[in-house]
């Protein structure tokens, strides 16, 4: 059967023209139907910039080259701006680290999700109505009918956050994009909206792409990941699969980073140096300033893809034909 998103050979720059940030430079990706997909990397290496690009909600300035994002059957980079609109919040909706940024601070949460609702063409009133409170009860907010007529400011972070997610779903959507979504939350809050979006992707069949810079966030919730850095996906694995052994040099930094006593908790250390900057122009890997197997060869030659079956596939010359004999990183670790 045919992805629910495939996105292919996107590319994006932020900025002037004349010197241009390549923010996310040929991505390939292909979400399933009810799948969670995590999208693991550094603040700074392209998550945000190539989910905005999804939605096509990019910041001023910023402007899609090239590729291909089909939803379903539709290519999103051919629509108008009209019809993306209805796409977005219907179809595809999208979630963001910090809920009070997107919520009107002037307008209760039940009129923002009956505008929701209004937006993706369902009845008015006493219908819609219903209808939120419904919302709000699937999103596990305590007292719906009461919390409908409260503002933004009466509620804790965790309870905005449940709110842009009533809102996301309002529309019933396929997909939802999820950037950072407990990142500002503490911990107890963040494992309850994790749980919460995975019982709402069992409960609708719902697809989740998960932003995350937290390898703890993929262990608990992920089917499938794609590790990103410097604008380009360098690893592709189902989670276990990477879990047993990261392909990847900067997968394996990040695994090792966890340091032993959290690791459970999967919380990320401090990695050490830095995403490139991304006005850089590259001749050959993008991670060879940090990388712990950095051969010759990783500074002449940019590495291809290389798939490594299953869905499974890296961006690194450990694995190329002519290093066959040099063990991979997985097979180090195994
Ligand atoms: Fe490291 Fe070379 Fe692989 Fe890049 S290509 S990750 S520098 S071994
Ligand atoms: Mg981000």
């Amino acid at each position: 059967t045919e992805p629910l998103l495939q996105v292919e050979g996107l590319i994006t720059e932020l900025g002037e023209t004349a010197r241009p940030l390549r923010v996310v430079d040929g991505l390939d990706l292909t979400i399933r139907s009810g799948e969670t997909f995590a999208l693991l990397g550094e603040s700074g290496c392209g998550k945000s910039m190539a989910a905005l690009s999804l939605m096509r909600l990019l910041p001023p300035g910023g402007r899609i080259l090239s590729g291909r994002v089909r939803l379903g059957g539709t290519d999103l980079l051919h629509l108008t701006e009209a019809e993306m609109r209805s796409v977005r919040g219907g179809r595809m909706a999208m979630i963001f680290q910090e809920p009070q940024t997107s919520l009107n601070p002037v307008l209760s949460v039940g009129v923002q999700i009956a505008e929701a609702l209004h937006v993706h063409g369902e009845g008015s009133d006493g219908r819609n109505r219903r209808r939120v409170v419904e919302l709000l009860r699937a999103v596990g907010i305590p007292d719906p009918e009461q919390r409908a007529d409260e503002y933004p400011h009466q509620l804790s972070g965790g309870m905005k956050q449940r709110v842009m997610i009533a809102m996301a779903l309002a529309g019933d959507p396929g997909l939802l994009i999820a950037d950072e979504p407990t990142t500002a939350l503490d911990v107890t809050i963040q494992a309850q909206v994790l749980s919460l979006l995975g019982d709402l992707r069992r409960e609708t069949g719902m697809a989740v792409l998960l932003i995350t810079h937290d390898l703890g966030v993929v262990a608990e919730t992920a089917d499938r990941l794609a590790v990103m850095y410097a604008g380009q996906i360098v690893e592709t694995a189902t989670v276990s699969e990477f879990f047993a052994g990261p392909a990847h040099p900067y997968g394996r930094m990040l695994m090792e980073s966890l340091p032993s006593a959290e690791k459970r908790r999967g919380r990320l250390a401090t990695i050490p140096g830095r995403v490139p900057p991304l006005d850089r122009v590259f001749s050959g890997c993008r991670f060879a300033d940090r990388c712990a197997s950095v051969m010759p060869l990783c500074r002449e030659r940019i590495p291809e893809w290389i798939g490594l079956g299953a869905g499974r596939g890296v961006r690194c010359h450990l694995w190329s034909e002519g290093e066959a004999s040099h063990p991979g990183p997985a097979r180090n670790a195994a």
